[in-house]
């Protein structure tokens, strides 16, 4: 995707308003215009990169360490009880925007908007040996 028809671009450029939390030379935090929870933020490169396979290790280590201040920060001033930090890659893994970015996502143990599932049941040991033999070989 171009960067001008990029949403996120357009909300670094100020071409689109948002309610920008935090602003650095390399990051943007704003809040999630669909959120899941109260102060769902997303943080991104201002530069465009589409995913975690395109953007310098430099401007990813800038990315997630403002994750990381703004997480907290979120954490003390807004009343939740832990939260999720995702980052979508590809459409197939709920990827919309493909504008590189982490959302932080507020949860409590009463709430039911957001599910992430991992199953339970333990692999097979000869099915996790063949699959390390690809990714090794
Ligand atoms: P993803 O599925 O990881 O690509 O998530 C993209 C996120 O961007 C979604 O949670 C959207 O609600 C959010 N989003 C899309 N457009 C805007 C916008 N104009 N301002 C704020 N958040 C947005
Ligand atoms: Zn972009």
């Amino acid at each position: 995707m171009l960067a001008e028809n990029c949403i996120f671009c357009k909300i670094v450029r100020n071409d689109i308003p948002s309610k920008i939390i935090y602003e650095n030379d390399e990051t943007l935090a704003f809040l999630d215009i669909f959120p899941i929870a109260e102060g769902h933020t997303i943080v991104v490169p201002k530069k465009h990169y589409e995913n975690i396979e395109a953007i310098p290790d430099e401007i990813l280590i800038s990315v997630i360490k403002i994750v990381k201040k703004l997480a907290t920060l979120l954490h003390d001033k807004l009343n939740f009880e832990g939260y999720n930090i995702l980052q979508n890659n590809f459409k197939a893994a709920g990827q919309v925007v493909q504008h590189f970015h982490f959302h932080i996502i507020p949860r409590n143990f009463n709430d039911s908007r957001f599910r992430l599932a991992i199953p339970r049941e333990q692999a097979i040991e000869e099915d996790l040996d063949q699959i390390l033999k690809i990714i090794k070989g």
